[in-house]
């Protein structure tokens, strides 16, 4: 373990393991097999590669994402590990090169795609170059009950046979016990280490609000973060076109992505994105499976996700490296109707995908602290009180006064009205509105007419819809949607239940962003700020990943230069001091880093 703490330290440049990579590490090394849950962000690609580096057989890591192969093989290749990658993009040329450097016991590491690694030649040829053990990435895919089940996973139970030796390592962010079980047995996995991190990624900031006007309430949030990365996800092709050409009309570096578009484009848009040539993506949830950059600092829902385990993974995109990042959720009942007609027109739905929908739907309109609600929901306790990182702690959204009465004043004009009308009307009745509709209908004679006069429209549709997520109003999709009272609705009037409603008009956010107080400079010495000189070291890190044909991030992460901008290394000791910087890097990029601290830092007042 020691000699792993020292390869860390050398190649990676950690001083520390984060939570549960010793244990992961520690069961490679014990050539046990294990399971690692750990969340997107948890630092799992480095329990496979830390002992690979230390032990001095081949690790075979299995991923299904070709994209990420190279990306992956470049960054170790950078920090001095040998690594190699066997899939369809290389040429004939360049796969004998690898075979034969794999005869030659020259790589450490090899990424595989599952459908490859089970082909007769595979096998025999990772037979003759001797497996130390395996590391499955994405292990979830094995299992129906994942969210991305995909049948080639299914083949690698060849593993087991055709290496009876070899430890199996399975890595994934899905926790439920159920894919947890079919890891274990797909995979024939004996009496496994079962290793599972904490659920909460205490760095991510949660906001959810109502989405009023998507345009300006994305375009606030990008102002929060400007020129830095992040991604935007809608629900509908449409929407991702419509919202980046907008954007982009703003001023703003944004590139669309969706599975609508040609292979080139998308492939454009992402690599736009990897080397920084664009700052936001605006995509489907087509995007992010293949994406590494861990520097994204924002990750906006536009349109309300259909589970909370797809919300969990695309907003646990933000925020990778450790540093502050926002996550905002903006939705609307609408989006709960249209989920529901894609699930139903899909035909059956899969098992669990209503109620799902119905989770995630009250998680917009919960009011208790978000860091506990997904705790919570995948089972772990949050024993912190007031996490200050999510909109209800930090006492931006609260519940309205008199919620109670509010809601019984609702319920009873949908019920007064036959439940046969749709949102917008109700909401023109509470107010009062004066509409020839209205006149038509005689409507003004209701007892509901006017009762809620006092308030805003948006706010009273906003409670509306709020009254569906609590399952206290029906909508009927016919021609024309209508609301029904439901037995919970029921409940309510009666005045047997009590549903908290949300107040509309939010708290701006204040002080989004965290940075970093700064010291004061020696006396004798001015510098520029932290931020100027952070801005400084990204544009080098830039130039630096053009000329060697690698992203940005593989040079250094956010987080290593926010460091080098706060700690200003003068030496190449202090610099090696440094969260993320390893020997190979020290003397690789050192040199034109300490200069441009230095040009940052150095003079004379
Ligand atoms: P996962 O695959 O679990 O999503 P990664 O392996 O991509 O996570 O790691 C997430 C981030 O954490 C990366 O930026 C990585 O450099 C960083 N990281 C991993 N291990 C450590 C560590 N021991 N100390 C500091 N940073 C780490
Ligand atoms: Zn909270």
């Amino acid at each position: 373990m020691d000699n792993v703490r020292r390869i860390v330290k050398r190649v990676w440049g950690y001083d520390a393991l984060l939570p549960l990579q010793e244990e992961a590490i520690g069961a490679v090394l014990a050539r046990r097999d294990s399971i690692v849950v750990l969340p997107t962000g948890g630092g799992k690609s480095l329990c496979y590669q830390a002992p690979a580096a230390a032990l001095g057989k081949l690790a075979v890591v299995v991923s299904p994402l070709i994209s990420l192969m190279k990306d992956q093989v470049d960054g170790l290749t950078a920090a001095g590990v040998p690594a190699a990658f066997l899939n369809s993009s290389l040429t004939a040329e360049e796969r004998r090169q690898v075979e034969a450097g794999l005869a030659h016991g020259r790589y450490q590491l090899l990424y595989l795609a599952p459908e490859r690694l089970v082909l007769p030649a595979c096998l025999g040829l990772l037979r003759r170059a001797g497996v130390g053990f395996f590391a499955i990435d994405e292990a979830h895919c094995i299992s129906q009950w994942g969210h991305d089940f995909r049948q080639e996973y299914r083949q690698l139970r060849v593993i087991r046979e055709a290496f009876p030796d070899a430890a199996i390592h399975a890595f994934t962010a899905t926790a439920t016990p159920r894919v947890r079980a079919d890891i274990a047995a797909e995979l024939g996995l004996r009496d496994p280490a079962i290793l599972i991190g904490s659920f909460d990624r205490p760095n991510l900031v949660y906001r959810v609000r109502q989405r009023t006007d998507r345009l300006r309430q994305v375009t606030e949030a990008l102002e929060r973060h400007r020129g830095a990365a992040g991604i935007i996800y809608c629900i509908r092709r449409a929407e991702v076109d419509r919202l980046a050409e907008a954007l982009r009309r703003r001023g703003y570096r944004a590139v669309a992505y969706h599975a609508g578009l040609a292979d080139d484009l998308r492939r454009r848009a992402q690599d736009d994105f990897i080397t920084e040539r664009a700052d936001v993506v605006v995509a489907t949830v087509a995007f992010g499976m293949g994406i590494d950059r861990s520097d994204v600092r924002y990750v906006v829902h536009a349109g309300m996700p259909k589970s909370i385990e797809h919300y969990q993974q695309e907003a646990g995109r933000a925020g990778r490296d450790g540093l502050p990042a926002e996550c905002l959720l903006l939705y609307s009942g609408g989006d709960f109707g249209l989920w529901r007609s894609l699930l139903l027109a899909e035909g059956l739905p899969a098992p669990g995908a209503l109620p799902k929908l119905g989770e995630m739907y009250g998680y917009c309109q919960a009011a208790v602290c978000r860091h506990r609600f997904l705790v919570e929901y995948f089972g772990q306790a949050y024993p912190v009180e007031g996490c200050g990182a999510c909109d209800v702690c930090l006492g931006e959204i609260s519940v309205e006064d008199g919620s109670a009465a509010l809601a019984r004043r609702i319920l009873a004009c949908v019920a007064e009205m036959g439940e046969r009308f749709g949102a917008d009307y109700v909401a023109d009745i509470l107010r009062g509105a004066d509409t020839a509709r209205v006149t038509r209908l005689r409507h003004e004679r209701l007892d509901a007419y006017g009762v809620l006069r006092q308030h805003p429209k948006a706010a009273v549709r906003s409670w509306i819809a709020q009254l569906e997520g609590h399952g206290c109003l029906a909508r009927d999709e016919g021609e024309y949607p209508t609301l029904a009272v439901t037995t919970r609705g029921h409940r309510v009037l009666r005045g047997e239940e009590v549903v908290p409603l949300l107040r509309m008009a939010v708290r701006p956010v204040r002080g989004a962003s965290s940075r970093a107080a700064r010291p004061a400079p020696p006396p004798g010495r001015r510098w520029t700020s932290d931020e100027d000189l952070f801005e400084a070291l990204r544009a080098l890190r830039r130039t630096m990943a053009e000329e060697r044909g690698i992203p940005p991030y593989l040079i250094f992460s956010d987080a290593s230069l926010r460091e080098m901008a706060r700690d200003r290394p003068a030496t190449e000791e202090a610099f090696l001091q440094i969260k993320g910087v390893g020997l190979r890097k020290l003397q690789e990029l050192g040199t034109r880093f300490l200069a441009c601290i230095r040009e940052h830092t150095d003079g004379p007042v």
